[in-house]
């Protein structure tokens, strides 16, 4: 919710409640205010809920400050800094102060003179690659996991000091940055802009002897954390688990989120496609002929008994799903996706079978044995063959090699260049 600026939008219906127009004077408003909470006071039968809305209208538009946001940004605005506050109770626009301080450079209110309260800004997040398996997010797993990380210490609770006074730093005359200027070439001047070394960027520096002991004025200390990271069933490559302001402590900011990335990892068996699972399975010719039996053991461990009945064939390249032994659906575990098997039939080599066997076989496979193609034409009209092996891919390869080799050539005109087309002939 930070960081989104509110658009402008209904700015006019706390000026409606109280019956005044946009341009009325804090005396008008305080007196159509007083006007209305009298005639509508629950004590003398009024209505409390609209006595509510009232107070709420006035309460923003007799504050300059919240007048103006109110005015540009409507009441939206307003709403958005009390939802972060978490139990509003105290004073609900210091959520808001933080967003706009941090969003808007100056912030609000910031000409009206000397406002002494701090601007917050928005810390950064820190982001976590956390590599799982399969396994992980088909059984779900809390992994455990020690950081460090800068919180304000403790004994001066930020400040850095024992007083909490603080002078403005010397070195950077209180900006936190200091401008160096080098030569880089003659007559040319590079002007860089950094974070001052001596205040850290803060502007100010402490007194020595006010120092804090526990920090040494840096007024972040380090803490060992262990973090318990639940992946869940069923989540998803790239999605994201936040840890919302657990990021590094700093001054005057907005603690970020520390962020964790999930990456799965390559699994030597199941692959994953969104909600299913696939695996490949190696059968014998025999087996893709005469039936498969075999035991798959699941990402949990389980062992699934795959069978099919004796005489059902399986075609190479063929896929067979078994429903809901896919992938868990994230905050759905009980739905389940498919589990795919993807069959390679490993054909015997050449030679397993002689003459005599291959006449055998015919007369129990389908027809289409030797010369039944030919059979209806004679065969002394037809041109002899011959078949050879050819690694088809490896043919691709070439020939996109030298399509790029030409395409380079087309390119560059530079006639030193050697064609290295011909290596691949050798
Ligand atoms: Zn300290
Ligand atoms: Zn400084």
């Amino acid at each position: 919710m930070f960081g989104r600026v509110p658009k402008k939008s209904d700015n006019t219906k706390y000026y409606e409640i109280l019956g005044v127009p946009q341009s009325a004077t804090p005396d008008e408003l305080k007196k159509a205010y007083r006007k209305s909470a009298i005639k509508n006071h629950p004590d003398k039968g009024g209505d409390p809920e609209k006595f509510k809305e009232l107070s709420q209208a006035y309460e923003v538009l007799n504050d300059p400050e919240k007048r103006e946001i109110y005015d540009q940004y409507g009441e939206d605005a307003l709403k958005e800094g009390m939802g972060g506050g978490g139990g509003s109770s105290g004073n609900p626009f210091d959520v808001f102060e933080q967003f706009f301080g941090g969003g808007f450079g100056g912030g609000f209110g910031g000409k009206s003179g000397g406002s002494s309260r701090t601007r917050k800004k928005q810390g950064e997040d820190v982001k976590q690659v956390l590599k799982v398996s399969l396994e992980d997010v088909y059984n779900g797993i809390t992994k455990k996991l020690s950081l460090s990380r800068n919180i304000l210490c403790k004994k001066c609770k930020g400040k850095g000091s024992k007083s909490g006074a603080s002078s403005r730093c010397y070195g950077c005359q209180g900006t936190g940055m200091r401008v160096t200027t080098r030569q880089i070439a003659p007559g040319m001047i590079q002007q860089m802009q950094h974070v001052c070394s001596e205040c850290r960027g803060s502007g100010e520096s402490i007194n020595e002897r006010d120092r804090c002991q526990q920090c040494k004025g840096k007024k972040v200390t380090q803490e060992k954390k262990v973090l318990e990271v639940h992946v869940e069933k069923g989540m998803q490559n790239g999605q994201k688990i936040v840890f919302e302001g657990q990021a590094d402590e700093a001054p005057d900011t907005v603690t970020g989120d520390i962020v964790f990335i999930l990456q799965l990892k390559e699994h030597p068996k199941f692959k994953r496609k969104q909600d299913d699972l696939y695996v490949e399975h190696n059968i014998s010719l025999t087996e893709a002929l005469c039936g498969i039996r075999f035991v798959l053991t699941h990402l949990d461990g389980r062992q699934l008994l795959i069978k099919t009945n004796p005489g059902k064939v399986i075609k190479p390249d063929q896929y067979k799903a078994i429903n809901d032994e896919g992938m868990p659906q994230w905050q759905r575990p009980f739905m389940k996706g498919k589990l795919v098997i993807h069959f390679n039939v490993a054909f015997p080599d050449t030679g397993f079978l002689t003459p005599e066997k291959c006449k055998n076989l015919a007369t129990i496979l389908p027809s289409g044995g030797p010369n039944a193609s030919s059979s209806d034409m004679s065969v002394d009209d037809c041109e002899e063959t011959l078949l050879h092996n050819v690694n088809m891919e490896e043919e691709m390869r070439r020939k996109e090699h030298l399509r790029r080799q030409e395409a380079y050539d087309d390119e560059d005109d530079d006639e030193d260049a050697m064609p290295r087309v011909g290596c691949n002939q050798q």
